[in-house]
């Protein structure tokens, strides 16, 4: 949403193919549905009689006609349900089949998601089908190369995380704060769908829709917050996405005082061209109000002059400066937070507090360091 984040073009082909069985599933179900029960021989027609896929999908998730798996039982219910409302079944074929390209049209302005759309007595039924293949991928075994055809080894949620991070540098693609350290207690290299699977299943592993986040962005999106709106035209155009649309270079961020307390200061976030989507941004992760705490706790107990302590120690060393030369190593602090905005944890926060403070707190700063 903030930083772009793209899956590499390895895991993204690999996680693809995937997708791309599960979507095949979806539409023989729904509009070329079986006559009854299905069957390892349906599949078989399905995928191809040599397929490593039918044993994949066979006995063990399909399970035998008198121990029928949950999925298996998932399966008929929406065939079942196809067979009996066929013109439908159809429509929600295309629907499925046209938000699944929603990463190739991002830039349409007439983008929008049709599934669940008017179908919403679909959405449970293909949920049950659709959902599995999440819990699948996040499982330690993920899904095997061979069965699936993969170009590079197995697919897993976990590999998914892993390709993120070089590109990352450990920062947050939503917060622009620090992700943790992969294994260790504060790992918070979480999975996001940038769609929710809840409300669209269809998606829930599809290539342009996962990506990895920090602990704190994790806990607030899932109170299932949906940045897309009901991913109607005007929901879909109100919110930047992680690989899309990045909001990083369209905001601009400005420290204030806080109304609260003097010494204090207060974040917002806007967007010139497209003010709802800063809106989104900020409603969504709650980063004004994340962002301004984190400036401030910093300052607590250690003064407003704590962003250039550090500098002016390196700088001076023990020498004294004049009120122009303490100026310019503001000046200097934030060029450089500016310059390495994506490249540091929390530079975009700290280039705006720097500003702030050399525009109205210059005089407190200079007080402090001398
Ligand atoms: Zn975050």
């Amino acid at each position: 949403m903030l930083h772009k984040r793209e899956l590499p073009a390895s895991e993204f082909e690999d996680l693809n193919k995937v997708y791309q069985v599960k979507l095949k599933l979806l539409f023989w179900l729904l509009r070329t549905p079986p006559a009854g029960q299905v069957t390892k021989e349906d599949l078989e027609t399905l995928f191809g009689k040599n397929s490593k896929l039918l044993s994949w999908f066979g006995a063990r998730r399909l399970g035998k006609p008198d121990k029928r798996t949950q999925f298996g039982n998932s399966l008929d219910v929406l065939a079942d349900k196809a067979r009996s409302e066929p013109l439908q079944a159809n429509q929600v074929a295309n629907a499925i089949e046209h938000d699944a390209a929603f990463h190739q049209h991002w830039h349409d302005s007439s983008l929008e998601l049709k599934f669940p759309g008017v179908f919403t007595a679909w959405l449970d039924p293909v949920k049950a089908v659709a959902e599995p293949f999440y819990d699948w991928l996040a499982s330690e075994k993920g899904f095997p190369k061979d069965t699936f055809g993969l170009s590079h080894g197995d697919m897993t949620r976990a590999k998914i995380m892993q390709a993120y991070r070089p590109q990352s540098l450990g920062i947050c693609g939503y917060c622009d704060g620090p992700l943790g350290e992969i294994g260790t207690k504060a790992d918070a290299n979480d999975c996001e769908h940038f769609f929710p699977k809840s409300k669209w299943p269809h998606l829930a592993i599809h290539p342009a829709n996962l990506f990895a986040s920090c602990k704190g962005c994790n806990e607030t999106w899932k109170l299932d917050k949906t940045p897309m709106g009901n991913a109607d035209e005007a929901g879909i155009r109100g919110t930047y996405h992680p690989s899309l649309l990045s909001g990083a270079s369209l905001i601009s961020v400005v420290a204030k005082q806080s109304p609260e307390h003097p010494m204090r200061v207060s974040i917002e976030i806007r967007d010139g061209a497209v003010p709802k989507r800063a809106q989104t941004l900020v409603n969504t992760l709650d980063l004004e109000a994340r962002w301004s705490n984190d400036v401030n706790e910093k300052m607590d107990g250690r003064g407003v002059s704590v962003f250039v302590s550090k500098a002016f120690q390196d700088r001076f060393r023990g020498q004294t400066p004049d009120e122009a030369e303490i100026g310019e190593l503001l000046d200097d602090s934030i060029i450089w937070a500016r310059k390495n905005i994506g490249q540091e944890e929390r530079s975009i926060r700290q280039a705006a507090a720097l500003q702030y403070q050399k525009d109205c707190q210059l005089a407190q700063i200079i007080q402090e360091l001398l």
